[in-house]
């Protein structure tokens, strides 16, 4: 019988309304399980392990990726698939750090969650789980997984989480990959797209738990106080600049920003250019207004999402020498970005 460990973070699925204040609060698994008797229906064997306090996602930080993956590094062997319950709101964040904290993956780890608790008569919560569970024992003709990568399964579609950004906050359509396309669709089948789905060069999972959040993340916007910002970018207290830039990499010439770029390039800091586009790439040098990044050595981020650069920002800091880095921070490592 095929294994498969569900991992119980929080999230809106488990949540109850309080009595008193009407917010919504997290209970623990044996609320959920109570709600979903059809786990106990599966060809399967499931296995549970809960944070002991579950949370809403907003409270998750990358001391909980840290246990998240190391439990799956440490069951690896003995299980087929991963689900983790997860709250939405941060879900792209956790997906995409775990894509970079697990490279070698020959097992699906599957994220879901719900837009409302399961205790709601209409909730997406069990359908979600349900299907991300078939899913995550999905398996080929020779037993091997079809899925060997971090996905979010959420409303009959299965993402690349490291593609994925949470879209919409009361749709059950809630998230979407708009520079990748789906990975699966779960109609009355399950029809799996084999052309999209990762499949790692690595020979064996090579788990890392450290994470270093010297990273700042700037939006662009008209008429960004540069003075201010300018305050919080010191190196080498920061090491990473993520820029949000408009369109397809572009930004406003302001001497102070260029001068302040420079400096932090010279010093040693790293910046990294994405687009605040939810589709299409950064090209830097398309247009006069990012020659200049192209001038100073700044990193084009192609088609990162936000959630995917900051995490692999992360990853970088904490697991590469500093010459490393650059060109890491540009290559395609586990199907995040479209590279050429
Ligand atoms: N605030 C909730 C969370 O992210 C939202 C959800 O799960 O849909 O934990």
């Amino acid at each position: 019988m095929r294994k498969i460990l569900l991992i119980y973070t929080g999230g809106t699925i488990g949540m109850i309304s309080n009595a008193q204040s009407g917010a919504l609060e997290s209970l623990d698994f044996a609320h959920l399980n109570a709600h979903i008797p059809e786990l106990n229906r599966f060809d399967l064997e499931i296995e549970v392990k809960s944070f002991d306090t579950p949370l809403d996602s907003s409270e998750i930080n990358p001391l909980h990726w840290k246990v998240i993956a190391s439990w799956i590094t440490e069951a690896y062997d003995a299980f087929d698939g991963f689900v983790i319950l997860h709250g939405t709101d941060t879900m792209s964040y956790t997906g995409s750090a775990l894509s970079y904290m697990l490279q070698g993956l020959r097992k699906p780890v599957i994220l879901t969650g719900s837009q409302l608790p399961i205790g709601i008569i209409r909730t997406d919560g069990k359908e979600n789980i349900i299907t991300a569970i078939e899913m995550a024992a999905a398996h080929n003709e020779n037993g091997e997984a079809i899925l060997q990568e971090v996905a979010i399964y959420f409303e009959s579609s299965l993402f690349r989480a490291n593609r994925s950004s949470k879209i919409s906050a009361h749709q059950f359509r809630a998230f979407a990959t708009p520079n990748y396309p789906l990975l699966a669709m779960a109609g009355v089948q399950i029809e799996w797209y084999k052309e999209n789905l990762f499949r790692t060069p690595l020979l064996e999972l090579q788990s890392v738990f450290e994470l270093d959040k010297r990273v700042l993340f700037w939006q662009l916007f008209p008429g960004m106080p540069i003075d201010l910002y300018a305050k919080s970018l010191e190196f080498p207290q920061v090491q990473i600049l993520i820029l949000e830039t408009f369109g397809v990499g572009n930004a406003f010439s302001e001497p102070a920003f260029q001068a302040l770029l420079q400096e932090f390039i010279t010093k040693g800091g790293l910046i990294l250019n994405i687009t605040q586009c939810q589709s299409g790439a950064v090209q830097q040098g398309a247009y006069q207004t990012s020659t200049f990044f192209e001038k100073i050595g700044v990193i084009s981020g192609a088609d990162l999402t936000a959630e995917a650069a900051l995490t692999k920002a992360m990853y970088a800091l904490a697991n590469l020498p500093q010459q490393q880095r650059a060109a890491f921070l540009k290559s395609n490592i586990v199907g995040e970005l479209s590279v050429g």
